[in-house]
């Protein structure tokens, strides 16, 4: 006896028939970390966050009669002021652009049309990697910030690292690992830039982790829910699914209105 758990669209848990007698459009390609999230989460927080979403992104695109495969999560991140913290793994935004290089390129004659560079981690600037690699590539290259797409007024203050929106999908789809007891979170709490510069805007600069935050938690966790993770999570997989459906059959030569034409 037995029975095939494996996910629809997720290339990790595909067979080689199963892939190779369908056609894949769109494939998308998670970009995760591994680093430090507060005291309460995990290191692979932002990696297994990109993995679930686009897994379930997958499901629901083929559940609508389009085929969209789930890449394997790129697991390291671009972290490049977070060194001091143990263990935190950097990759180089130029070696990120090495890598997507190599992954349009064994795509491109499969028949894919779009990749989705499905974006965890707040330090992985992709535009710059799009802007380089789209000239030579037919694929049509586009990013989604997942969690940027749904509404994050269901929570009181979302957070920027480790705060209530990573924490509570977190909570949602990896429970036993978000740390039980609630009274040992860090509150997230940030300090300001010693600039006048920063501080207004006028200028950006990358935060020095350990200057910047006590607990690595940018944002307070602490009234994160698994219901207001579900909720949140739910709406962007239905958004991005919806793009990645349009994607499919997008015309790469009409993806601006021509309003002469
Ligand atoms: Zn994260």
């Amino acid at each position: 006896m037995s029975s095939d758990s494996r996910r629809p669209g997720v290339l990790q848990d595909a067979t080689f028939p199963q892939i190779r007698d369908k056609r894949w459009p769109v494939a998308l390609l998670p970009f995760g970390a591994t680093e430090p999230h507060n005291t309460h989460l995990p290191y692979g927080t932002d990696t297994i966050l990109g993995s679930e979403v686009a897994a379930r992104v997958a499901a629901a695109c083929i559940a609508h009669g389009t085929n969209v495969v789930a890449l394997p999560a790129m697991p390291f991140g671009v972290n490049t002021t977070q060194l001091d913290l143990p263990l935190t793994i950097n990759v180089m935004p130029s070696t990120q652009l090495a890598v997507l290089r190599d992954v349009v390129k064994s795509l491109e004659p499969h028949g894919v049309r779009g990749l989705v560079l499905l974006n965890a981690h707040g330090g992985n600037e992709l535009r710059a990697l799009v802007r380089e690699l789209q000239p030579a590539t037919p694929i049509m290259l586009a990013i989604v910030n997942w969690w940027q797409t749904a509404d994050a007024t269901v929570f009181s203050v979302p957070g920027d690292h480790a705060g209530e929106l990573e924490t509570a999908a977190v909570m949602h789809v990896a429970p036993q690992l978000v740390v039980a007891d609630r009274a040992t979170w860090g509150d997230g709490r940030t300090n300001p830039s010693t600039l006048d510069g920063v501080r207004t805007g006028v200028a950006w600069m990358p935060r020095r982790w350990t200057q910047a935050t006590k607990d690595t938690g940018v944002g307070d966790p602490r009234a994160a829910t698994a219901e207001r993770g579900a909720v949140f999570m739910t709406q962007a997989v239905e958004r991005i699914a919806a793009f990645c459906c349009e994607l499919a059959v997008a015309d790469p030569a009409r993806l601006w209105e021509n309003p002469d034409r």
